[in-house]
């Protein structure tokens, strides 16, 4: 299932330096990986969206055939250890619907965990991200392929600081990309901090996810400089200040010459969202939210997101396990 370097030939030096996205069904090349939701949720579960879980496989299923429908072939899903991942079930929905899935190790806010699940895991959270990312997730299930780990509204608490310091050490341990939930899309450059300066991640091992929700152009600007990818994930949300400054926000990057660093996502989060529901869920990245960046954006600009940035973010070269 998992290509590794046979041990008896001179391919092994070569094999470690090859670059590969860590899917459900095993190590695959970048290229591989085609047109990408690099943000979304099969699976879901928190006490902050009581009544919301995505929980359902068989609706999980009827999403993922319509984001095939749409044009899609890839699906990074973010949901971290402990939300109801349903790692289990996803080499499955995979193999049935043809798309591409990445799964996520991690931990989120420390509001969406009870206290007891937080004492368990508190003491070796590095050695938990390591084993779900090089072993499988919960013993037999496939391999994670991301960290996600979560930032604060406009700072890092005493959580998120423990939780990016294991996530660091995982990185370092694995190659694996951390992708960063921003509260309401704030906080980049205090994460950044953490995790490149102190903590010396490489700025393109991160991933900083929501920047939609804050339309700052300064604060885009600086994290693209410094090298981080920006995702710009979960349009559709009459709350939040996404779709209509997305193509401005996205334009003043690519001028500057980040066109590389952009990636887009669905982050479908409740039932209700879905599409199979009526919602907009993740067909809609591929329908109205790529026709209308392509509009401002053009047409090979939106591919590039979609597919070659996606490549470059998820790839990682993986430590030799075993
Ligand atoms: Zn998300």
């Amino acid at each position: 299932m998992v290509n590794r370097a046979p041990s008896d030939g001179p391919a092994a030096p070569a094999m470690h330096t090859a670059r590969s996205v860590r899917t459900v069904l095993g190590d695959i090349g970048p290229t591989g990986l085609g047109v990408c939701n690099a943000h979304d949720h099969l699976f879901l579960r928190s006490p902050q969206l009581p009544g919301q879980e995505l929980a359902d496989a068989e609706a999980a299923a009827a999403e993922l055939n319509a984001f095939r429908a749409a044009g899609g072939a890839a699906v990074i899903q973010w949901t971290p250890y402990g939300m109801g991942r349903r790692a289990a079930e996803l080499p499955r929905l995979a193999r049935e619907s043809g798309v591409r899935i990445v799964a996520a190790t991690g931990l989120h806010q420390a509001a969406h965990y009870s206290p007891e699940l937080l004492a368990r895991v508190h003491g070796d959270l590095a050695g938990l991200f390591v084993t779900e990312l090089t072993e499988g997730i919960g013993g037999t299930g496939p391999r994670a392929g991301m960290i996600k780990v979560a930032g604060g509204f406009h700072g890092l608490d005493r959580h998120a600081r423990h939780t990016m310091a294991a996530a660091a050490e995982a990185q370092r341990a694995t190659g694996a990309a951390i992708g960063v939930h921003l509260e309401l899309g704030t906080g980049a450059l205090d994460v950044l901090d953490l995790l490149c300066g102190t903590l010396a991640v490489p700025p393109d091992r991160v991933i900083l996810g929501h920047l939609n929700r804050s339309p700052d152009l300064v604060v885009h600007r600086t994290a693209a400089e410094a090298g981080a990818y920006l995702a710009f994930d979960g349009p559709s949300r009459a709350h939040h200040a996404t779709d209509w400054r997305l193509p401005e926000a996205l334009a003043a990057l690519a001028d500057a010459g980040f066109g590389d660093r952009i990636l887009l996502g669905g982050d479908t989060t409740t039932a209700a969202a879905r599409s199979v529901n009526g919602g907009p869920g993740m067909p809609y990245l591929l329908g109205r939210h790529r026709e209308r960046l392509a509009r401002t954006l053009g047409k090979d600009l939106v591919a590039r997101f979609l597919t070659a940035n996606p490549a470059h973010a998820f790839a990682a070269d993986w430590a030799p396990t075993g």
